[in-house]
């Protein structure tokens, strides 16, 4: 899953940015990848910290398919899946940490970046830990459960000089790609109204759903485990940062999995340009992870738009609707990890950077403060600007 640096290889201009990727060019250059993938030694150690279903499913297979990456570490509370996890991967038993003797990780030179997949609120002690023990951090999303605490990794990055990204994986995403390039072109005209929905069924019985029901442990229920994709998704399918924020919403009293979250929330970003967006988010509806953006001249209809796989589009253009089309087979996953490798190996610029995180972070506390005041308009323009567009510096191919 081959990504090439735009801005650092700066002659292509934005028409070459644009245009549409033939399966064939991207099959080619998938070979070219292949055949130039650096060896396993060559490749950048992760430790991944936590073993739960993200890891286990998505992230430790990632890294086997990854071109720069590859698991060098796992760190876990329970010593007997972390030893069979670290078999299957052909680690050495001493590549197995608890998180008690997490710290001695900074003797370790196998491992250059820590990848925190824990419960939302252990994300911040974990970082700053990874800091001080000298290497890079890849932290899951919502990046903490307070914006004190995203303030202080932040902090942390910088005293120790070490890069801090976040893992916002539609920033690599081939179809998000296609549809911010799409949206830069101007080709449907101004982008009026975007739409997310994103969102689920709980299971409290679930262990990885019952701290995502746990207001300290999640930050927030489903605004902060789904809600925040669609918080991210409108500013980069926009590229602006929005200036208010209102919200409302329903929470049933007689559920027992919403005694310390909200459930159902609906917001409404404005957006300087005058684009507006509408958000959602539940625990309590179908599954849903879509987008919708209305421009002047058209419509993409991503649906599901931020799945791990299995994204689709539809392109409505004068008024039809075009076959809708999916992303050639890639993992998302990989190509995250492969960036923060480059990012770390001085390869690629940093995109998805801790005050990105930071920046979702403020946003859902004034969509929280809002809904609190019954739909009260919350300013929001504090004046932050993203450093650097996906659309420009990440290859879809
Ligand atoms: P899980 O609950 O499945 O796994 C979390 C793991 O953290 C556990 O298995 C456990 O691993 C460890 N852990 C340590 N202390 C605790 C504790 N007190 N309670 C529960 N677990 C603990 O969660 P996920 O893997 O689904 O999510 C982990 C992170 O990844 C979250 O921040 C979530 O938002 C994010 N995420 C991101 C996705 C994406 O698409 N980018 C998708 C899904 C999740 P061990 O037994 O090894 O100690």
């Amino acid at each position: 899953m081959p990504i090439s640096r735009r801005s650092l290889l700066g002659a292509a201009g934005a028409s070459a940015a644009l245009a549409p990727v033939t399966a064939q060019a991207q099959a080619k250059a998938q070979t070219k990848a292949k055949a130039a993938a650096p060896a396993s030694s060559d490749k950048v150690g992760f430790a991944v910290v936590g073993l739960g279903k993200l890891s286990l499913g998505q992230i430790i297979p990632g890294l086997k398919v990854a071109r720069n990456a590859r698991l060098a570490a796992v760190v876990s509370g329970h010593p007997d899946k972390a030893r069979r996890v670290a078999a299957e991967n052909g680690l050495p038993a001493d590549a197995v940490y608890g998180y008690d003797d997490y710290d001695r990780i900074a003797k370790d030179p196998r491992i250059q970046v820590v990848y925190i997949v824990l419960p939302n609120s252990m994300h911040a002690d974990h970082t700053i830990r990874a800091f001080k023990a000298g290497k890079h951090v890849l932290c899951e999303k919502p990046m903490a459960t307070t914006i004190a605490d995203a303030e202080a990794m932040i902090a942390a990055a910088k005293a120790s000089d070490r890069q801090l990204m976040i893992a916002y994986r539609c920033h690599y995403e081939p179809q998000n790609l296609g549809v911010m390039r799409r949206l830069r072109a101007g080709t449907l005209g101004k982008p009026r109204l975007v739409n997310t929905t994103m969102g689920r069924q709980a299971d409290p019985a679930d262990p990885s759903d019952a701290w995502r029901l746990d207001g300290p442990m999640s930050g927030g229920g489903a605004l902060a485990d789904m809600g925040v994709y669609g918080v991210n998704a409108a500013r980069y399918l926009l590229n602006e940062e929005p200036v208010a924020v209102r919200a409302w919403g329903h929470t049933d009293p007689a559920d027992p999995r919403f005694r310390t979250t909200p459930d159902l929330i609906d917001w409404q970003f404005r957006f300087p340009s005058g684009a507006l967006a509408n958000g959602s988010t539940s625990f309590n509806y179908a599954p849903t992870m879509a987008f919708e953006v209305i421009c002047e001249k058209g419509r993409l209809i991503a649906d599901p738009g931020a799945f791990y796989g299995g994204n689709r589009l539809t392109v409505v253009q004068g008024g039809q609707a075009q076959p809708p089309t999916s992303p050639p087979e890639n993992d998302q996953f990989a190509r995250e990890m492969d960036w923060m490798a480059d990012v770390v190996r001085g390869k690629a610029p940093m995109v998805s950077t801790g005050e990105e995180g930071l920046q979702d972070m403020r946003l859902m506390k004034a969509i929280l403060d809002s809904l609190a005041q019954d739909g009260a308009t919350v300013k929001t323009d504090w004046g932050y600007r993203r450093a650097v567009d996906p659309a420009v510096v990440v290859d879809v191919a």
